[in-house]
């Protein structure tokens, strides 16, 4: 990859807000190609920027963090979008099974430090996978939490040091619901039963109408994000 300073300087010279998510997403595909990659939960986010770039004629190089905690529905989710659109979702895993994790950390780190049990988890195989990439693509909006809600379309992530695009960043959730609707996307059948977000099996619970949609999450703890993103 290029000198971070050059790609920084590029970045700075485009008006990355009169873009659109198609524009931006094509553009990262003829920027970066095959050294771009799409981080997918299988949100309703995730889904539709999948949908969006397979309606572009782009093939996308979709990955997902296994923490081998997920819900059955998300397993099966995934089956429906590789076969859908005819991608192999690439499946990241932990380098501690769950048995080992049990065996270093205790069992159910994510009861007690679940910061930790991200870090191992999710965190630090992502960042091994993004060591290998040029550019990720993410789901983010945002109005979806305050610590989304200064995030660019575009941007030289930091953390992970490699381009991050945020296609849909000035999306509202309203705008999401109506893309999976009009597309007819496959969409995990969670979201109809009172999951707005949906992670891991042990954090996850339903949302009583009117609660903050990302309260769901790691109820009980501070915690409001898994360490992915905001940096
Ligand atoms: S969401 Fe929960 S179970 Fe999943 S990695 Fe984080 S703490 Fe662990």
């Amino acid at each position: 990859m290029e000198r971070v300073e050059d790609i920084r300087t590029e970045l700075g010279s485009r008006d990355w807000e009169a873009m659109t998510a198609h524009e931006a997403i094509v553009w990262g595909h003829e920027r970066f190609g095959g050294q771009m990659v799409f981080a997918s939960s299988f949100s309703l986010e995730d889904v539709a920027l999948i949908d969006m770039a397979c309606a572009a004629g782009i093939k996308p190089r979709v990955f997902y963090l296994d923490t081998g905690v997920l819900f059955p529905e998300t397993y099966e989710l995934i089956g429906r979008i590789a076969e859908r659109y005819g991608i192999a979702p690439e499946r990241v895993l932990p380098q501690l099974t769950l048995d080992e994790q049990a065996q270093v950390h205790g069992e159910k780190l994510w009861l007690r430090e679940p910061d930790r049990c991200c870090g191992i988890r999710k965190v630090q195989p992502l960042r091994r996978y993004l060591a290998g990439q040029d550019a990720w693509v993410t789901g983010i909006h945002r109005d979806q939490s305050p610590t989304r809600a200064g995030a660019p379309r575009v941007t030289y992530d930091e953390g992970f040091s490699l381009v991050k695009l945020n296609p849909i960043v000035d999306w509202t959730t309203e705008d999401v619901h109506s893309y999976i609707a009009e597309r007819g996307v496959p969409y995990n059948p969670m979201h109809d039963q009172g999951y707005p977000s949906i992670g891991c099996m042990p954090c996850t619970r339903a949302v009583r109408p009117g609660e903050d949609p990302r309260s769901g999450r790691w109820a009980g703890f501070q915690k409001t994000e898994c360490g992915l993103h905001g940096r």
